[in-house]
């Protein structure tokens, strides 16, 4: 198998060849037909988050086909299209795991960062942790809906079934995919981005979005919640400055940086920060058993596997709409 493998962080990925492996027991695996590429691939390399202290291929929005079976799985089966998220493992046994909150497990593992993803020609996953994705739709189309789309849907959860009025702080992959879902049930979208970046804002328009505006603006009304996708901490008391009483900021990154103080009248009035962490299995099931009746249309850049690190300057800049997706 090919992979592009991150050896240590804040260095470009390496294409290497490594020697095809079988899966163990509970385990598949799938040829990679398609996989997305993820800001949080971007915070894994460049160090934002702890390196786990061994070579690792990052990805973790993939899609594929079971080529090979480890012993004992007996509900996926040869040639089956799956997805691969980022929850790659839980332990069952943690009280966050036993209270159906698996999300928080205190001995996880994560597709790409802690075991080896989708950046190669072939991934291993535990077959628990892979969902069975159907044929309808094409694999680099569905791909970012494993990260981008679960997480976002996990965080539109947050945002509450009352947040008919939802701010999107950071139009990319997920914004771009979650936009439409809650149009689709809805709500009203305000979208905000970098200032000055129009491209992304006509994006965000295009998609259906009401308004779309710089994050130093004020949207035409006061939001019910926000949601902040990117990783700028500065992003918090703006959207807390954007919600009425009682409304709802959802922090949906793993990583941002340091958020500046603010005055307490920003959060006073029952108004709530929260953040989102990973995913549940159920997650992936409630969103990727609706999705193919949502009609989500992504915009994806296509990049060769060989290409990962031009894709990662490339998300890192701003380059594209929507989210890059490699294959192989
Ligand atoms: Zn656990
Ligand atoms: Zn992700």
């Amino acid at each position: 198998m090919h992979a592009m493998r991150l050896n240590a962080p804040r260095t470009a990925l390496e294409w290497v060849d490594l020697p095809d492996r079988l899966p163990g027991p509970g385990e598949i695996r799938v040829t990679v037909s398609a996989c997305g590429v993820c800001r949080t691939d971007l915070h894994v390399v460049d160090g934002d988050l702890p390196f786990p202290g061994h070579p690792l291929i990052p990805g973790h929005e993939i899609v594929g086909r079971i080529d090979a079976l480890g012993a004992g799985v007996e509900d996926l089966r040869l040639g089956q299209r799956v997805g691969i998220p980022w929850l790659g493992h839980t332990c069952g046994t943690c009280p966050y795991c036993r209270a159906a909150r698996e999300n928080l497990c205190d001995r996880p593992l994560f597709t790409g960062y802690t075991r080896d993803g989708g950046y190669a020609t072939a991934a291993i996953a535990d077959a628990r942790y892979a969902f069975p994705l159907g044929e309808a739709g094409d694999d680099v189309a569905l791909a970012p809906l494993l990260c981008a789309g679960l997480i976002g849907w996990r965080a539109l959860a947050m945002a509450g079934d009352d947040a008919r009025a939802l701010g999107l702080y950071g139009f990319g992959a997920a914004a771009h995919i979650i936009a439409q879902v809650a149009i689709g049930q809805g709500r009203t979208v305000y979208g905000f981005t970098r200032p000055g970046d129009s491209a992304t804002q006509d994006f965000a328009r295009e998609l259906g979005a009401r308004w779309a505006g710089g994050s130093d603006q004020a949207p035409p009304e006061a939001l019910d919640a926000a949601i902040i996708f990117a990783p700028d901490g500065a992003l918090v008391p703006a959207a807390l400055a954007a919600v009425r009483k009682g409304g709802r900021v959802v922090c949906a990154g793993i990583h941002m940086s340091d958020i500046p103080g603010f005055p307490y009248a920003l959060l006073w009035e029952e108004r709530q920060v929260l953040s989102v962490a990973n995913l549940t299995r159920q997650d992936g099931i409630d969103f990727l058993s609706r999705a193919p009746g949502m009609q989500i249309r992504t915009r994806t850049t296509r990049y060769a596997l060989r290409d990962a690190n031009r894709a990662l300057a490339d998300l890192r800049a701003g380059r594209f709409e929507g989210a890059a997706v490699l294959v192989p």
